[in-house]
């Protein structure tokens, strides 16, 4: 079967690049056997792995990641300016390092959600993540596949 590669599939519009592919990994559960381990009973499942390379054109591998950075530097203020508050009222370490990571995490996935889909979604391109519905990765799933290791 030839693959239609002539237009990246984020934007449907650009011709795409070969170094600007996106990887998706599907497995799919082969069968699971018990054997003895060293702490008791020990289960065994084999899968088949699948890598799809999806076409991306070079202006879309920009707009994936245009949102690199600036993640980085919420993650880094959020988690700088909750250590400093939380380090001065609860004076401990480990909670202070555990709460501004945390507190850094979250700011940065609520950026992924609140401002960089937003962003994709007006420019009328997929995110690097929406590939579910490229054809070669849709006909896997609906067979069964799944985009987790078994
Ligand atoms: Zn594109």
């Amino acid at each position: 079967m030839i693959m239609e590669t002539t237009r990246c599939y984020f934007c449907n519009l650009n011709k795409p690049e070969p170094g600007y592919v996106v990887r998706k990994t599907l497995y799919k559960k082969l069968d699971s056997s018990y054997g003895l381990g060293l702490t008791g009973l020990k289960k065994t499942t084999k899968y088949y792995e699948k890598e799809i390379e999806i076409p991306r054109c070079a202006s879309c591998y920009t707009e994936h990641r245009r949102s690199n950075k600036p993640a980085l530097i919420i993650f880094l203020v959020t988690a700088l300016v909750a250590g400093i508050i939380t380090g001065f009222l609860a004076k401990r370490t480990f909670i202070t390092i555990g709460v501004a990571v945390g507190a850094g995490i979250v700011a940065v996935v609520a950026y992924f959600f609140l401002v960089h889909r937003k962003r994709i979604k007006a420019l009328g391109i997929k995110d690097s993540t929406e590939v579910e519905t490229y054809l070669p990765v849709k006909t896997l799933l609906d067979d069964g596949w799944q985009d987790y290791k078994p």
